[in-house]
Order: C-alpha cells, then sequence, then structure tokens
C-alpha cells in the first residue's frame, strides 16, 4: 500500500514537471546555482483586510530568473526542490530575504508582515524554529515580522513530527497559516489540534464564486467552519470587486488577489501600499493588530 503510494507521488510530480530525466538534472544543477549566483528574488503579493481593506501585510512568494529560460514560476521548479531537497536552503533563502526586507521596510517606519511558505520537508525539520530565532534576532526583529504557511499535503506526509514542529513554532508567537485549505487531505480531527491562527481557501473556490454557486457555499462553509474552530479565514484569489464584496459579506477575514494587487518585485510594494491606501481613503499605518 504505501509502495504504491510513493510511486503514485512519484507519477503525479513527474507529469506535473513536463520535464523528461535529462532536463530534469540540468534544472537540479541549474537551481544548485541559482542559490549561489542571486537568481531567485522575493515577490510581495498584498493581504488586505476585507472588511476596512486596510493591508494586513503580505505573502513571500519566490521567483527564479533562469539565465536561459527566463521568469519561473514556483510551480515550475518548487516540487523538483522537494524532491531533491533543495528545498531547504530555498526555505533558508527565503527567511533571509524575508527577514531583511521586513527589517528595511520597518526602518522606514512600516511595520509590515511577510508570510513565508514551508514545505513538507521543511515541517520534518526539528531544528528549523531555533534557525528562525536566530534569524529574527540576528535582523532585530519580533516574531510580527514573520508568519508560516504550510498546506494541508505538506503537513500529512508525517503528521506527528510537524506537529511537534509547529508546536514549536507557535510556542516562539509565529503566527502560522493552513494554505490551500479545500484541496488536500487532511482529516479536521488533527487540523483542529494543531496550534494555526489561520485557514487559507484555496483560489479554485474564490475565483469563480461570485458564478459557480457550489464554489459560492463551500467558501460560505469554510468560512463558517474556521470561525467555529476560532480561527481567522484568508481568501486566496480574488480577481474581482464583486468576489471581495461577497467574502466581505461572508464574514471573511482577509483576502489577497489579482483585483487587490498581483506579486511584485519587493521595491514595488512601497508604491503599491501608497496606491492602494490613498485609493480606500485610509492612512497609511499598518503598524497595530498584524496577523
Ligand atoms: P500559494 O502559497 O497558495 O500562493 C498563492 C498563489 O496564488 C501564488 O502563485 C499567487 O500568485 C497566486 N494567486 C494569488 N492571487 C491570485 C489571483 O487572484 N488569481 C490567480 N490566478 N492566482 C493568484 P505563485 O506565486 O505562482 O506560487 C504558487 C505556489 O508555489 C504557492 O502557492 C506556494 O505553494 C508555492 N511557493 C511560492 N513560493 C514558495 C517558497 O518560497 N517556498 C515554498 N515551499 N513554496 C513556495
Ligand atoms: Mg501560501
Ligand atoms: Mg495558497
Ligand atoms: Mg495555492
Amino acid at each position: 500500500q504505501a509502495a504504491k503510494a510513493k510511486q503514485a507521488t512519484w507519477i503525479v510530480y513527474n507529469t506535473a514537471l513536463e520535464l523528461d530525466q535529462s532536463d530534469t538534472l540540468v534544472l537540479i544543477a541549474d537551481l544548485k546555482q541559482a542559490i549561489q549566483q542571486n537568481q531567485l528574488l522575493l515577490y510581495i503579493q498584498p493581504k488586505i483586510d476585507v472588511t476596512t481593506r486596510k493591508t494586513r501585510g503580505g505573502e513571500a512568494l519566490i521567483r527564479w530568473v533562469h539565465p536561459e529560460k527566463g521568469m519561473l514560476l514556483p510551480d515550475q521548479f518548487i516540487p523538483l526542490a522537494e524532491q531533491t531537497g533543495l528545498i531547504s536552503e530555498i526555505t533558508d533563502w527565503m527567511l533571509r530575504r524575508a527577514c531583511e526586507v521586513v527589517a528595511d521596510y520597518r526602518r522606514q517606519g512600516l511595520r509590515i508582515n511577510l508570510a513565508v511558505n514551508l514545505s513538507a520537508r521543511d515541517l520534518n525539520n526539528m531544528a528549523l524554529p531555533d534557525q528562525i530565532v536566530a534569524l529574527l534576532t540576528e535582523y532585530a526583529l519580533d516574531t510580527t515580522a514573520l508568519s508560516l504557511e504550510m498546506t494541508e499535503d505538506s503537513l500529512m506526509q508525517a503528521p506527528e513530527r510537524a506537529a511537534a514542529v509547529i508546536g514549536k513554532l507557535a510556542a516562539l508567537g509565529l503566527p502560522l497559516a493552513i494554505d490551500d485549505f479545500g484541496t488536500g487531505y487532511s482529516s479536521l480531527a488533527y487540523l483542529k489540534q494543531l496550534p494555526v491562527q489561520a485557514l487559507k481557501i484555496d483560489r479554485s473556490f474564490v475565483m469563480f464564486m461570485d458564478k459557480n454557486a457550489d464554489h459560492a457555499s463551500i467558501v460560505k462553509a469554510t468560512i463558517d467552519l474556521a470561525h467555529h474552530l476560532g480561527l481567522n479565514v484568508v481568501a486566496e484569489g480574488i480577481e474581482s470587486e464583486e468576489v471581495l464584496a461577497r467574502l466581505a459579506r461572508l464574514g471573511c477575514d482577509e483576502g489577497q488577489g489579482y483585483f487587490i494587487g498581483k506579486p511584485m518585485p519587493e521595491k514595488d510594494f512601497s508604491i503599491w501600499l501608497e496606491r492602494w491606501e490613498g485609493q480606500n481613503e485610509i492612512d497609511i499605518d499598518i503598524g497595530d493588530d498584524l496577523s
């Protein structure tokens, strides 16, 4: 049974990547270089309170400027990085870069928070919490500087170990969120006992909720369920004013999506922030109540 499941995973990864073996080997070699040669970029996608439309922070999303292939999206290399173990170097890079960016913004008087995505391997790494503490100390930041996102599936690969790592992260005071909620195979009984603050509803349900009644029902049910469990709800994939307004009526807490802002280079974020907060006639002050 276990062997069969493993084989199935392997096939899924291969199809998703659409690469033959030699392409894969080249890409692995390239990825090792990418980390050393500064080809990785941290992009930021803004996250807002859907009721007040006030900015709540941002999600850090990785991009790879490949010397021949150009800009690569995470789906084109993160699965490969997970398979080969290179993901831990990528995570280290992202966490450090995120601290650098937040520290820069704080020097300019903007108290932003960045959410970093963790992978299954990171959740198996008992040393990760101490590594994060060391980074925060190095950049003179507190735990409101970062938050962490993890998918249901990444948690389920080694649920007990993941729970131990997550327990340590939560004890440090880092806000944690379950990502892509609704697409994985975790049990609610398991999720309920994890010390997380938020559920992020997968964009596949949010994107067309104004046109698809089933999707709208799933979103509504997820919001109610999360609130019953005492969790915040973040909707991802908000592509229109209609969807944003509807999420606010359903009591959703936070949201992100192309309608609000696409992932952007870190230096563009302050420009976005000024424009967005100006449009919504709110002072630029995201210093209080970060989550
Ligand atoms: P995610 O964590 O669920 O991030 C949200 C993804 O949805 C991002 O894709 C974002 O660009 C996209 N998105 C947000 N709003 C909209 C919208 O309104 N419409 C549409 N069509 N898409 C929207 P991206 O940047 O391509 O990242 C894909 C996934 O790759 C992420 O999904 C995350 O699971 C993973 N990822 C990204 N950066 C990292 C990283 O540094 N480490 C790890 N382990 N995974 C990462
Ligand atoms: Mg995420
Ligand atoms: Mg997500
Ligand atoms: Mg996603």
